[in-house]
């Protein structure tokens, strides 16, 4: 199973990723989540990806396709993978066709997540995250059970992340038609798309895609 997991920040993509990796046995490979995982072990990679982050730039991409690349070539991606955060720009979606070409690989599907731009900003906005346990909260959606104290383990430290503020959100979402949408462009000449409704459920939005990889395995797409 090689999939990639397509969409505006905060469709859904690293939830639904997260299901199907269990599901199909095979890596989640979350650029978002490899470059905080840098961040938060200090490494050059890190403190260089931070300064872009913070912003709610990309990062370069020669950095993010020799990330890819070294991941690609690992064992660890053999069996298949789920792609959750890349390729971001036309270059990188280039230069993962050539890394696949390589290797002899072909993608099997670009599920395309559609949530309507207001509900995003929201959805990530309003993210709150306990610095305690890691529960996962949504001032709109999913509050706490009393304002400011994490329901799971009393603790009042919950956490916005820096990119989640909302002008931050609004210029991730500048980037995003700028820089990320042409590489939907590039998948659709392929024939490779399927659009899922992401504004649904967590189980409906998994259930969509479940159909869609089944229906482009039999060749209907
Ligand atoms: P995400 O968690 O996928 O929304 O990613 C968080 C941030 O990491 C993005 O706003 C970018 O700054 C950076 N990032 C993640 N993936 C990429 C990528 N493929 N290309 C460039 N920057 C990326």
């Amino acid at each position: 199973m090689k999939l990639i997991l397509f969409g505006t920040p905060g469709v859904g993509k690293g939830t639904q990723a997260h299901i199907l990796a269990e599901k199909y046995h095979v890596a989640h490979l979350s650029t978002g989540d490899m470059l905080r995982a840098a961040i938060k072990d200090g490494t050059p990679l890190g403190i260089e990806a931070k300064k872009y982050m913070d912003k709610g730039e990309l990062v370069p991409d020669d950095v993010m396709i020799r990330m890819i690349e070294e991941i690609l070539s690992s064992e660890s991606a053999k069996a298949g993978f789920i792609l959750d955060g890349f390729p971001r720009t036309v270059k990188q979606a280039e230069a993962l066709s050539e890394m696949l070409e390589r290797n002899h690989q072909t993608l099997d599907r670009v599920l395309n997540f559609c949530v309507e731009e207001e509900e995003v900003v929201k959805r990530l906005s309003g993210r709150l995250t306990c610095g305690s346990c890691g529960t996962i909260y949504n001032k709109f959606y999913k509050p706490t059970k009393v304002a400011g104290i994490c329901d799971n383990c009393g603790s009042s430290d919950l956490r916005q992340r820096v990119d989640d503020q909302e002008e931050t959100v609004r210029q991730r979402l500048r980037v995003y038609h700028q820089s990320t949408e042409p590489v939907l462009a590039y998948y659709r000449e392929r024939h490779m798309t399927t659009d899922i409704d992401a504004s649904k459920s967590v189980p409906d939005v998994t259930a969509e895609v479940l159909k869609a990889i089944n229906g482009s395995r039999n060749g209907v797409h």
